[in-house]
């Protein structure tokens, strides 16, 4: 216990030290873990053992558990600059998936750019390289199906590393109920609307007014809107997520989305445009007496993933 204990401090003290700095690092610390039984890494945070990952599980590619709680095997980094496409926040080391995402925003970037009269993709976060939880930002994005597309399109100049970290972007105004109408243009629906046609797409999440915008664009064939999901936050990119590819047999896809109405236009977008989902769970009482502070829940470990995410984890 004593010799796991000192093991487990050693590693997380190098771990931060990963986070910026060389491969050589990495390869000492990925050791460290390599020498570890897979009892000592399942105690381990998994946040900060993810976190710290520079490159991918040199294994074959899979996608290993839920969108939420799982990991990704031989993943591969999107190219930061593509024929039409840039990757933005270059410092988070997120533009990692599995080769089927890859490939989904490779091809939406070239055919929206040939059909749909946008220029080309900002791409925000993917993956870790070995995927799993975050240390900031999203619960999702572990697996290697999610990609976050910016609602920006591509200027025709490779931005510069300090651009890609500094853009801010939105087409919704401050009342989350609005879109700004001097930034949507129709180009954006058509982007949505193919992201969301091609079979290998599970849903797309969308800040709900923009879901609003959606529904009353669309003509004819108005399926695909039942995959475009009204949800929080999604105001300056729009995120794409994939069902689990052949071969990824411990990836668990969600059910697919069928809301009454086929489109979700009606009720479940009338919610979302409402006040309920908005309002905060618990307002604290300003005349409650002092309660004892409440300890924060343990950090996840890495046992709360898959037992497969250990070798993932440890891999070369
Ligand atoms: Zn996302």
């Amino acid at each position: 216990m004593k010799r796991m204990r000192k093991l487990l401090s050693a590693l997380i003290l190098s771990l931060p030290l990963l986070a910026g700095s060389a491969a050589a690092q990495s390869a000492v610390d990925q050791k460290a873990l390599a020498a570890m039984s897979s009892d000592a890494v399942a105690k381990l945070p998994a946040k900060k053992v993810f976190g710290a990952q520079k490159g991918p599980a040199n294994l074959a590619p899979r996608a290993i558990g839920s969108y939420a709680k799982g990991c990704l095997a031989g993943g591969r980094a999107l190219a930061v600059d593509g024929p039409a496409w840039q990757v933005m926040r270059l410092s988070r080391n997120r533009n990692w998936a599995h080769p089927d995402m890859i490939a989904l925003v490779e091809r939406l970037a070239i055919e929206a750019r040939a059909e749909d009269g946008w220029n080309g993709l900002l791409v925000g976060d993917l993956a870790q390289p070995r995927g799993g939880p975050m240390l900031s930002g999203h619960a999702s994005h572990q697996v290697g199906l999610d990609a976050d597309v910016w609602l920006t399109p591509m200027p025709d100049r490779t931005l510069s590393r300090k651009e890609r970290e500094t853009i801010n972007a939105t087409v919704v105004t401050k009342d989350r109920k609005t879109i700004d109408k001097k930034v949507w243009t129709e180009a954006h629906a058509r982007l949505i609307k193919r992201a969301a046609s091609y079979p290998e797409v599970a849903r797309i999440f969308v800040h709900p007014p923009i879901k609003a915008e959606l529904c009353k664009w669309a003509k004819g064939d108005t399926a695909w809107l039942a995959k475009v999901r009204p949800y929080f936050g999604h105001n300056y990119h729009f995120h794409i997520r994939i069902n689990c590819p052949k071969g990824s047999t411990t990836c668990k896809n969600q059910p697919t989305p069928h809301p009454k109405d086929g489109t979700g236009c009606g009720e479940e977008l009338a919610y979302w445009m409402g006040d309920v989902p908005w309002v905060p769970k618990k307002k604290p009482d300003p005349n409650a007496k002092p309660v004892k502070p409440v300890k924060p829940p343990p950090p996840m470990t890495v046992s709360a993933l898959p037992a497969e995410c250990r070798t993932v984890v440890t891999a070369e």
